[in-house]
């Protein structure tokens, strides 16, 4: 298997993937490994799909609707002045989207965060602190179903 969003599946399917912040059923959502914006996160299509309109009909539409319910969560946790969300697939064509929450004292509040990624790596969080972040988010935030 060539995609690593894929493997990352395989992980998550073996809990080994300590990252997740919720199981949708039909998507992943996932702690960014990096917190450069704080409240990174991802949310990842169960299944290698490459476009949108490759989902059947019905999964696109709940697809988005778990898609709105992380945002929420994410704006709720937060608390940022604005939500960027992107899904572009251009490096990984497996469906996915990134949700960075926009804070007002980023003096690069707008730009697109992308301009920012030569500094993500420099924001790293260890699997122990992820760990700290979903416990938090769990006490208060943690879905139903
Ligand atoms: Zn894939």
């Amino acid at each position: 298997m060539n995609c690593d969003l894929c493997r990352r599946e395989e992980l998550l399917i073996k809990g080994e993937y300590p990252y997740l912040l919720h199981e949708f059923n039909h998507s992943w959502w996932l702690l960014g490994e990096h917190q450069y914006y704080r409240g990174y996160s991802v949310l990842l299509i169960k299944g290698h799909y490459r476009e949108l309109t490759d989902l059947p009909a019905a999964t696109a539409t709940a697809v988005f609707s778990e898609l709105l319910a992380a945002h929420q969560s994410a704006q709720d946790f937060w608390h940022p002045h604005k939500m960027n969300l992107c899904s572009l697939g251009n490096v990984v064509d497996h469906l996915h989207w990134h949700l960075f929450p926009r804070y007002q004292d980023d003096p690069k509040l707008k730009n697109p965060p992308w301009l920012q990624m030569q500094e993500f790596d420099t924001k790293k969080i260890s699997p122990n602190e992820a760990e700290k972040i979903i416990l938090e988010w769990k006490k208060t935030f943690a879905f139903k179903g």
